[in-house]
């Protein structure tokens, strides 16, 4: 995508789901936090872990953002924080680690802390955020547990703090579009949707592999996308699912988690969904199938480019860097209305983590069990 010359100008090449005019910016604003000055102010985002994400997608989305910086980092490695502080020209005072982390609450520049930690840190890391009195988000899986799920909602709920998931496809233009199509039922009612995300995994020692940091596999690493895009197409919440293991052919490597889980979801509006999540097969894909037609992405869930067709043509929409409008949409929200967009909030990752362990919980006792 060309660099856009103008906010406004971005805006439209995004499709125009966020497109919401400067002007309303202003008149929007009666819910927003105080001191926010949505006149042209930037969100200043912290980022909490600087692995392999938050260097290669997050930190550049925030390059080129309008409306939100990097403004700190938090990191256990010393040699990071020397690296970004050159990089990005970060005063001491905005470099942490994880035992100073607390004292953010009294950084004025930090509106959100951005946790892009192993999954099973992402609890303490948001917990102790809301404690700071920061917006927070969080990356997917929001969690290893429906419980501890449920404590972050419930925890940053009480210290009046909005918590985001990083549901990037939401601000996607050929999921937009999808999404659009499927509501509109352009292509009649959607009956049925097979849906894979899986990758051959590399380095048999990293956290991924282990259930007590990961939470479990690659339904908990890639799934996830397989089971909103179930929810996002459809509209619905599942109200069944059953689920199998694949076989496991390298026992040295999946010897904690899964190698890789089909599973099958019924919707309440007669759609069924097939799904699968692997860390030994290359697959992405979303297809959709309807009473008059039929959708394709494919890739549907990678940083892309997504590409996508249909039974009335191919999809051609705005090729896009999907973590730069991702942080965008989630500040204009937080800047107009003070909240975070509903499809992207803690509750929306709660309602997915209740799924992905109804999924492990249907492939270990082989039954098909009831979603509420
Ligand atoms: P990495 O392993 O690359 O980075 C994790 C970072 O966390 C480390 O570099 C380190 O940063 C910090 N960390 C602190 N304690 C530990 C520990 N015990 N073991 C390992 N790392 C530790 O992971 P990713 O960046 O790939 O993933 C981070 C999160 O982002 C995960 O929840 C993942 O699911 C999510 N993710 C989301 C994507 C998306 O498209 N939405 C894509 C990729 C990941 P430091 O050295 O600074 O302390």
């Amino acid at each position: 995508m060309s660099q856009p010359s103008s906010r406004r100008q971005f805006l439209q090449q995004v499709g125009g789901g966020i497109a919401v005019s400067l002007a309303a910016l202003s008149a929007n604003n009666k819910h927003a936090k105080p001191g926010y000055n949505t006149g042209g102010k930037k969100l200043g985002v912290a980022l909490v872990g600087l692995g392999s994400y938050a260097k290669n997608q997050l930190a550049v989305a925030l390059e080129k953002t309008s409306n939100c910086y990097l403004a700190a980092i938090v990191t256990g490695t010393p040699s990071k924080a020397d690296e970004w502080s050159k990089k990005y020209n970060l005063d001491k005072k905005n470099i942490y680690n994880y035992q100073n982390f607390d004292s953010i609450a009294d950084n004025k520049n930090v509106d959100i802390v951005y946790v892009v930690l192993p999954n099973s840190m992402h609890k303490e890391f948001v917990l102790r955020a809301a404690k700071a009195g920061k917006h927070v988000m969080c990356e997917k899986p929001m969690a290893t547990s429906v419980q501890d799920a449920i404590d972050m909602v419930s925890a940053c709920r009480a210290a009046g703090v909005q918590l985001g998931i990083g549901y990037r496809m939401h601000f996607e233009p050929f999921t937009k579009e999808i999404i659009r199509m499927c509501r509109q039922k352009e292509i009649g009612d959607v009956k049925f949707i097979q849906t894979n995300f899986g990758f051959t995994i590399g380095d048999p020692t990293q956290w991924r592999l282990k259930k007590d940091m990961a939470g479990g596999g690659p339904l908990m690493d890639v799934g996830i996308y397989c089971v909103q895009a179930a929810r996002y197409v459809t509209g619905e919440e599942p109200v069944s699912v059953t689920a199998q293991y694949g076989p496991v052919t390298e026992p040295s490597v999946f010897k904690d988690v899964e190698q890789s889980v089909s599973w099958q979801l019924e919707f309440p509006g007669g759609a069924t969904v097939n799904g699968f999540s692997s860390y030994r097969s290359n697959i992405e894909q979303l297809y959709v199938s309807a009473t008059k037609g039929w959708l394709q992405l494919s890739p549907a869930y990678s940083y892309g480019p997504i590409k996508g067709s249909s039974s009335k043509g191919p999809l051609q929409l705005p090729v896009v860097h999907h973590q730069t409008v991702m942080l965008e949409g989630i500040c204009d929200a937080l800047l107009t209305s003070g909240t975070m967009p509903a499809h992207c909030n803690g509750e929306e990752g709660l309602r997915d983590m209740k799924i992905l362990m109804a999924i492990y919980e249907a492939a270990a006792s082989g039954k098909k069990l009831p979603l509420v």
